[in-house]
């Protein structure tokens, strides 16, 4: 099919990252292109293309991710101010269609978002 995208490779330690945390569902990394001073992005190892592909069996793993990016903050230090983004369809920017959480901290975050 489709094959595996590259965060699949990544998880699969086939592509070298700066993992900053992983558990047996989720793994997070940082940006290669960072867009703030912190800028990692939170990953289920389940290859899920995009939010608006996820089901309702998805439900536990999808509320565990946003949970996870508060631990996730709080290990870098950035709990008191940070932004999630999640990107869905090449429309909104997304370029890798395996589901990811943009943590964004560092510096001041406009609003509304470009
Ligand atoms: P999106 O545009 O929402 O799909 O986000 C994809 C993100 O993946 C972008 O911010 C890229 O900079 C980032 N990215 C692409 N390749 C890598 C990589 N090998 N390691 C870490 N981040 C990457």
């Amino acid at each position: 099919m489709g094959g595996k995208t590259l965060f699949s490779k990544i998880i699969d330690r086939e592509i070298p990252a700066d993992i900053v945390y992983e558990d047996d569902e989720c793994l997070a990394f940082r940006d290669i292109n960072p867009q703030a001073p912190t800028h990692v992005l939170l990953i289920p190892k389940k290859p899920i293309a995009m939010v608006s592909e996820a089901t309702v069996a998805d439900t536990a793993l999808l509320g565990m991710l946003l949970l996870k990016a508060g631990d996730v903050a709080r290990q870098l230090g950035c709990e008191e101010a940070f932004r999630l983004v999640v990107n869905n369809g090449a429309g909104a920017g997304q370029t890798v269609f395996h589901l990811h959480i943009h943590i964004l901290a560092g510096r001041p975050l406009g609003w509304p978002p470009g």
